[in-house]
């Protein structure tokens, strides 16, 4: 069957056609500036790249362009749209009603749409980009996968925080957690390559790129996570602050003179290790500049890395012990000097990172010494691959 990956924004849209059977990318692409003006680059595989600048109004017309672009005749990889047999989308947050994939009925996308308060950001363009594809494929089934569903298998203690028990009833107040399809890919990938049952593993998984989150992987189910209610908790990220004194935001907005939104906005958008390092949210940068000499920028990479090991350390207690630190996603799977980093925290769990063996990019590979009584690992994430095969489980 041929899946079409869909992950919609509010003026973006990433797809990825896949075929099920092969699990090889037929197509990719992107459409920015939706609603704006409208930007699409398209790169079927075997063939050029085509870039293509029309009016993109709104998802819809969106959607339209990729189906057409698929199906063209010079530039499309299937003959009609026929083809597709399903529409896989990713949906970030699905509360505590989804703890699993669904297909996308009218009475489960009013079930996404009550969520939209948590996600308010994300939510409502998942929902734009699930409509548009119904319009235009009406009769193809639509399945929802959710970031946080993995994450729902976490007990009481994890999810609960120090606030008035009436705020989790009343408003949902919980940690939820983020980036679950990858962490689920990844920790049953790390089960695969050392030819083990996922029961009998405990897997920590980093996954770091631009936003960041860990989580404590203990026979296969999410026992705990880095983010939270929202994304913007856990360890420092390109823009986000993670984690920090909950007083500081009166205390910068009495000292800036900013309202509650403005250092919200502060917290998402201009702190974690650009905001220390004054410099970049790209980790490449941060290395260049380290290199170079610049305090701030180590001291980001430092930061970060401290963070990601204090991470571990609590999920090593959490789960009686450790099997496999797991790096995955930009950071995780290409930045050598990060690994080594987190690395020189992780002796007390047997794990001493091999330099020679983590000096790479992007490989599927095992980065500790011989010697380690536990794993690190590089294991590359896939999350449009994970919501294809979500997509045909749950269909057959
Ligand atoms: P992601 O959010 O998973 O797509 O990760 C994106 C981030 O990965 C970028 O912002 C970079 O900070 C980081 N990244 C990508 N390539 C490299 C690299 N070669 N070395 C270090 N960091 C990288």
């Amino acid at each position: 069957m041929k899946v079409l990956v869909i992950n919609c924004g509010s003026s973006s849209l990433k797809y990825q056609l896949i075929d099920s059977e092969t699990e090889s990318v037929l197509a990719k692409g992107l459409c920015e500036r939706i609603g704006i003006d409208g930007r699409l680059t398209h790169k079927p595989t075997g063939k050029d790249k085509v870039e293509i600048e029309t009016a993109m109004p709104n998802h819809t017309a969106a959607v339209s362009l990729v189906l057409k672009e698929l199906t063209d005749e010079k530039n499309g990889v299937i003959k009609s749209l026929d083809e597709i047999g399903a529409v896989g989308h990713r949906v970030v947050h699905g509360g505590e009603k989804f703890a699993s994939s669904t297909i996308l009925t009218d009475e489960v996308l009013k079930q996404v749409e009550e969520c939209n308060d948590l996600a308010p950001l994300h939510n409502p363009a998942n929902l734009i980009g699930i409509n548009a594809c119904k319009e235009l494929m009406p009769n193809v089934p639509m399945v929802g996968v959710f970031d946080t569903a993995f994450h729902q298998t976490m007990p009481k203690e994890a999810y609960l925080y120090g606030l008035p028990y009436e705020y989790y009833e009343k408003y949902g107040i919980r940690r939820y957690g983020f980036h679950g399809t990858s962490h689920s890919f990844v920790s049953k990938r790390v089960a695969e390559i050392l030819g083990k049952d996922p029961k009998d593993l405990k897997v920590v998984v980093c996954h770091l790129g631009n936003g960041s989150s860990v989580c404590a992987v203990d026979g296969g189910k999410s026992v705990d996570t880095s983010m939270g209610l929202t994304p913007l908790e856990g360890v420092p990220m390109g823009t986000r602050s993670g984690s920090l004194d909950p007083a500081i935001i009166e205390f910068i907005a009495e000292k800036e003179n900013l309202s509650l939104h403005e250092v919200m906005n502060v917290l998402n958008k201009k702190s974690g290790v650009e905001g220390i390092s004054g410099i970049s949210s790209d980790f490449r940068d941060l290395e260049k500049a380290a290199e170079e000499g610049d305090e701030r920028a180590y001291a980001a990479q430092k930061c970060f890395s401290y963070a990601v090991a204090k991470y571990v350390g609590a999920y090593a207690a959490a789960m009686g012990g450790v099997d496999v630190v797991a790096f995955t996603a930009g950071v995780g799977e290409n930045d050598s000097v990060i690994r080594a980093m987190v690395g020189e925290y992780l002796g007390f769990l047997g794990i001493k990172i091999d330099p020679e063996k983590n000096n790479c990019r992007g490989v599927e590979r095992v980065i500790s010494t011989d010697d380690s009584t536990a794993l690190a690992m590089i294991v590359p994430t896939n999350e449009e691959l994970a919501i294809a095969r979500e997509t045909v489980a749950l269909l057959k």
